[in-house]
């Protein structure tokens, strides 16, 4: 019997909070009107959490779990997450309960009136630093005002999609997944359920500064090309100051005296804003085609060391469904 329910948590060295997410998790999927499954994904933990995740998977069925040969960064752990679904409605959350599991219902509520994707849109993020708010309160601002597509602010991954849009972000080969941006993209009835963010419920961010700024920079790039047209508009400037300045140069030598601008300072100054327009711009092209490099090598976007579940659906009786769900498993194996 296939689940209706999917629910995908994506775990890195979360050993501390594994035992209340599965306490916190299994209520809600119990009170669910199908069967769920709860796909958790290692992505290169180095603590106990993969053991954590064996043990939870013998001791309940619903559970499966991929174990990432290395870390791949969370928008890969949710995609693979994504490629291995079977059930009708998909739900992703951190696995941190920042994201409160109770919400669930209440999407499903949304999808069962036509929603295709219902996201969880923050309202207040408790007790996180002013740094952090201060910086994802502009960043979302900033991208919503540059994205070719409508990015919803202050939203992050939790959401319920439906199984048609999960096809659709599965089928889409891009690396370069950024899980918020691409959801937008797909379209279809989307909505959003308002919360509060809590507060982590144990454990350090495994979101380092340089992870998270790097998730950004991909946001931007991946869903708009405005920052390479801002190299054109610096070039502008550039070449209209230069022409002003020629004339106000030439003006001087003409007509005034003692002209103030001589010396080397104006020199310095127009070498050194020439030269970090060129460089800035160098870089954001450089962001460009670092990512065209990346797609063209086209290597997969994660490797597998071990999976549990899945297949040895306990649940089930039916040896040929066993195998279908066998069978599913290994495509699913060697197409990523
Ligand atoms: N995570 C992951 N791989 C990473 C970093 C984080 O799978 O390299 C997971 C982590 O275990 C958690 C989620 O991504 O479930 C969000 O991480 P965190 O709470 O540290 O970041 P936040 O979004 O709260 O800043
Ligand atoms: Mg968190």
């Amino acid at each position: 019997m296939l689940p209706k329910y999917s629910l995908i948590v994506p775990i890195y060295n979360e050993e501390e909070i594994i035992p209340e997410l599965y306490r916190r998790l299994s209520a809600v999927m119990n009170r669910l009107d199908g069967l769920a499954e709860l796909i958790l994904i290692n992505d290169g933990s180095r603590d106990r959490s993969l053991q954590l995740l064996r043990e939870l998977h013998q001791k309940d069925p619903r559970i499966c779990y991929l174990s990432f040969a290395r870390n791949f960064g969370h928008q890969i752990a949710v995609t693979a997450g994504l490629n291995f679904v079977r059930g009708q409605v998909i739900i992703i959350l951190d696995a941190d309960l920042q994201d409160p599991p109770e919400l669930i219902p209440d999407m499903i509520e949304k999808w069962r009136q036509g929603y295709q994707v219902v996201y969880a849109q923050r309202t207040q993020r408790l007790k996180e630093g002013w740094f952090k708010r201060f910086t994802a309160y502009s960043f979302y601002r900033v991208l919503k005002k540059l994205a070719d597509v409508e990015i919803p602010t202050d939203t992050g991954d939790f959401c319920l999609m439906d199984r048609q849009i999960v096809d659709i972000l599965n089928s889409m080969p891009e690396r370069t997944r950024y899980i918020r941006g691409l959801r937008s993209w797909v379209g279809f009835q989307q909505t959003a359920i308002r919360f509060e963010r809590n507060p982590r419920f144990a454990g350090e961010v495994k979101y380092t500064f340089s992870k998270s700024l790097a998730l950004a920079i991909n946001g931007l790039v991946s869903f708009s090309i405005v920052p390479l047209r801002l190299s054109t508009y610096l070039g502008l400037v550039a070449a209209a100051a230069a022409i002003l300045m020629a004339l106000l140069v030439l003006y001087w030598r003409l007509f005034v005296p003692h002209s103030p601008l001589t010396g080397f300072t104006i020199i310095l100054m127009a070498i050194f804003f020439l030269g970090s327009v060129q460089l800035v711009s160098v870089g954001i092209l450089g962001e460009y085609i670092g990512r065209i490099y990346e797609e063209v090598k086209a290597r997969p976007l994660y490797t597998l060391a071990e999976v549990g579940g899945f297949y040895d659906n306990s649940n089930s009786t039916n040896n040929s469904d066993k195998l279908d769900n066998f069978q599913d498993a290994t495509q699913n194996l060697d197409k990523y």
